[in-house]
């Protein structure tokens, strides 16, 4: 499997657009990997993690073909991570030639009840029919293509259950956790009970240098060393996992290279928008 890293804030990019903070002020003036569009991912050119309002620039920018992504992973409807007007453009006159017309969408029921509440009157009919809406429950399996997917619930809202995924293909696994805080103790006990460490592991790393404890819907670098720590113990990974901090909030205190430098004594290392990683 191949990862792509297409975006890697949290809800408003970094620097954020009326943000005059240090961090802010810090990115715009250095650039490079301290530029964060909103958190989306994409495996194999085939299958795209959430669906955030920077997907047009992350499709420009890395110069992708979304008509060909045929399978979507939504985590939870925040619209970091969800901006469905832009799905009312996939058809008709505004999309010509499209490689896959039909798009599988995993999520739960408040994504899907978002879209239809965002697409209103603005959706044509070869629009919708092309959308295939699952709804999926954690620790529930299911198939995508070639890819064996389980969501997994979040700790991170209490108006509906977000989600972040495990991806499975040909004995190679991805465990995508954003937007979530330190995990609840049955995905640990589910992730020790597979046959194979993980091959890799995105953490939600919102708050950077901050702790957040045992019941935030977030993380920092603290808990996402402290979520590694447990996968190891419990078996669930081992000294082949590769950790990657993800989804980062300028209110962190630390660019990309501060970041790095202090992860590293962990073998955490920061995601950047653009970052591929072969699993
Ligand atoms: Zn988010
Ligand atoms: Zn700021
Ligand atoms: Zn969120």
């Amino acid at each position: 499997m191949k990862l792509t890293y297409l975006g890697t804030a949290a809800a408003e990019g970094w620097p954020a657009a009326f943000c005059n903070c240090d961090g802010c002020r810090a990115a715009r003036r250095l650039g490079g990997r301290n530029i964060r569009t909103r958190s989306q991912a994409l495996v194999d050119d085939a299958l795209l993690l959430d669906f955030p309002c920077d997907t047009w620039l992350h499709a420009l920018r890395q110069g992708l073909d979304f008509s060909a992504v045929r399978w979507l992973l939504v985590t939870h409807s925040h619209t970091d991570h969800f901006y469905p007007a832009e799905l009312v453009n996939r058809g008709g006159c505004y999309s010509h030639g499209m490689k896959s017309p039909t798009l599988d969408i995993f999520c739960n029921e408040a994504v899907r009840d978002y879209f239809y509440k965002a697409a209103g009157h603005e959706l044509v009919p070869d629009v919708e029919q092309r959308l295939r809406f699952h709804i999926v429950r954690p620790f529930e399996c299911v198939s995508a293509g070639p890819y064996r997917v389980t969501p997994l619930p979040a700790k991170h809202m209490d108006t509906e259950q977000a989600l972040f995924y495990l991806i499975e293909r040909e004995g190679r696994s991805l465990l995508y956790a954003h937007d979530t805080g330190r995990f609840y103790p049955e995905v640990y006990e589910f992730l020790a009970g597979r046959a194979a460490p993980l091959s890799a592991v995105s953490l939600d790393s919102t708050s950077g240098r901050f702790e957040n404890g045992e019941n935030d819907g977030h993380m920092g670098l603290p808990d996402a060393a402290a979520v590694r720590l447990r996968l190891l113990e419990a078996g669930a990974a081992g000294p082949n996992t590769r950790f990657i901090a993800n989804h980062f909030s300028h209110n962190g205190g630390w660019l990309h290279d501060e970041f790095a430098r202090n992860a590293a004594p962990y073998q955490i290392e920061p995601a950047y928008d653009g970052m591929t990683v072969e699993l």
